[in-house]
């Protein structure tokens, strides 16, 4: 199996990916969400599409528990709970315990929480170690973390490759993101972790590109914290809330500096001084973003549902499968317009997705543009990098086939060098 996925012989036909298609247990997955008729999506890893039944859940959310039952709800449709419900639901994909895992804020908000924590579990040290390509919020956040300790920390950045050896006992924190966002390669967790933990540093994983794209399991790496998006692959809408876990065995033992009552022991009790909640419960700040959280809640319930039924390795393997066809179908030939495939064939080494860079960043940056006017959505990453997710619940292999196809033939017949096409917009 492991063999056959990481070396296509000859890239699959049409007539195969038709085939491959019709026995596909993955197939009817596709029901589950609203795509628009017209369009590959390929950019499922930055923003996840509509779940069918969240159309619904947020309608009644709107309608019945705020419209008609007003504040009643926090308590009868359960709203307080959110946080703690979804979280539960999301362990369950992270390789987590139910009780380490709650739902609050972003991503980089949850992360200046853990790191907070991360840094004060080893006083004595001043080092949070990080790689030059990780993605760049996490950076910025450790960055303004270091500013406001100011106390000597130093944000130390290297090579990918040279993680593994700048992991020495001056490191207080190892703070790394999973899955690359821009090549899709994947970190070693476990091995990275147990490096870190031999000199007694604490290690935080980014699960952005992590969480509902590949098998994940936190407690088995020994991990001591992570953080990670709801609005990627778990379809749980636009600023979704995220997601943070903390090993059961620090929950109780740190805090972290944003104290707001929702973490605090018994917040309607309104004290004037802050208790932490037991737990990961006092990493929440604020109030819940209900109507955010029930459309995550609701996107992360069809991502479970998959898992139980097909497992997360199987789910994993056609999103490789499906990005193989894609990346094979470019590179076939002669390759005569210089792309290069940075995606790792190993799926053990892999996300879900899969990119290629071209010599020119800003064609590459226009043939994307290209391609989204013809329904094929992918993105562009600076600064010469066409990115494409591959969500094997709602792709199919005709589909990606039919989109390598399409990029083709924009390059053969150089569409891409419309004006429209090669002007930069805000949001790439
Ligand atoms: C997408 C992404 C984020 C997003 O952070 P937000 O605060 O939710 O906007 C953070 N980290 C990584 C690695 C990402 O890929």
């Amino acid at each position: 199996m492991h063999n056959a996925l990481n070396q296509s012989i000859s890239p699959p036909s049409r007539a195969d990916c038709e085939q491959l298609d019709q026995s596909d247990p993955l197939a009817h997955w596709r029901e589950a969400f609203e795509l628009p008729d017209g369009v590959i999506y390929l950019d499922g890893n930055s923003l996840g599409p509509l779940p069918r039944t969240t159309r619904e859940r947020v309608l009644k959310c709107v309608s019945d528990e705020w419209g008609r039952d007003l504040i009643k709800s926090w308590n009868t449709a359960g709203w307080m709970d959110l946080p703690a419900k979804v979280g539960a639901e999301i362990a369950t994909l992270i390789g987590a315990r139910a009780d380490e895992v709650v739902v609050a804020d972003s991503t980089s908000v949850n992360l200046f929480k853990v790191l907070s924590a991360a840094v004060k579990m080893r006083p004595d040290r001043r080092v949070i170690l990080s790689e030059k390509g990780n993605f760049p919020t996490d950076l910025y956040i450790a960055q303004g973390l270091t500013d406001l300790l100011d106390a000597g920390h130093e944000l130390k950045l290297v090579e990918r490759e040279e993680i593994p050896a700048a992991i020495d006992a001056s490191v207080a924190v190892v703070m790394l993101t999973q899955v690359d966002y821009r090549t899709g390669s994947r970190l070693n967790m476990k091995e990275i972790t147990s490096l870190a933990h031999e000199v007694n540093a604490v290690a935080i994983w980014d699960l952005a590109h992590s969480a509902g794209a590949i098998p994940v399991d936190l407690n088995n790496a020994n991990a001591d914290f992570a953080v990670g998006c709801g609005y990627k692959y778990l379809n749980g809408g636009p600023g979704a809330p995220a997601f943070l876990f903390v090993a059961s065995r620090h929950a109780d033992s740190f805090t972290q500096p944003l104290s707001g009552w929702m973490g605090h022991k018994k917040p309607f009790e309104f004290g004037t001084d802050y208790e932490p909640a037991t737990g990961v419960a006092r990493y929440l700040c604020g109030s819940p973003p209900v109507l955010s959280m029930v459309a995550l809640d609701s996107g992360v319930q069809v991502m479970t549902k998959a898992v139980i039924g097909h497992g997360m390795d199987a789910i994993h393997a056609k999103a490789c499968r499906l990005a193989d066809i894609f990346l094979d179908r470019l590179l076939a030939e002669d390759n005569p317009f210089g792309l290069t495939r940075l995606t790792p064939h190993d799926v053990h080494e892999r996300g879900s997705q899969a990119s290629l860079s071209l010599p020119d960043g800003d064609q590459a940056y226009a043939v994307v543009q290209a391609l989204i006017a013809e329904g094929i959505i992918g993105d562009f990453r600076a600064p010469n990098i066409m990115r494409f997710g591959f969500a094997p619940l709602y792709l199919s292999h005709l589909e990606v086939y039919d989109a390598a196809e399409k990029l083709l033939q924009i390059m053969r017949d150089e569409t891409w060098r419309q004006d429209r096409f090669l002007t930069r917009q805000a949001v790439t």
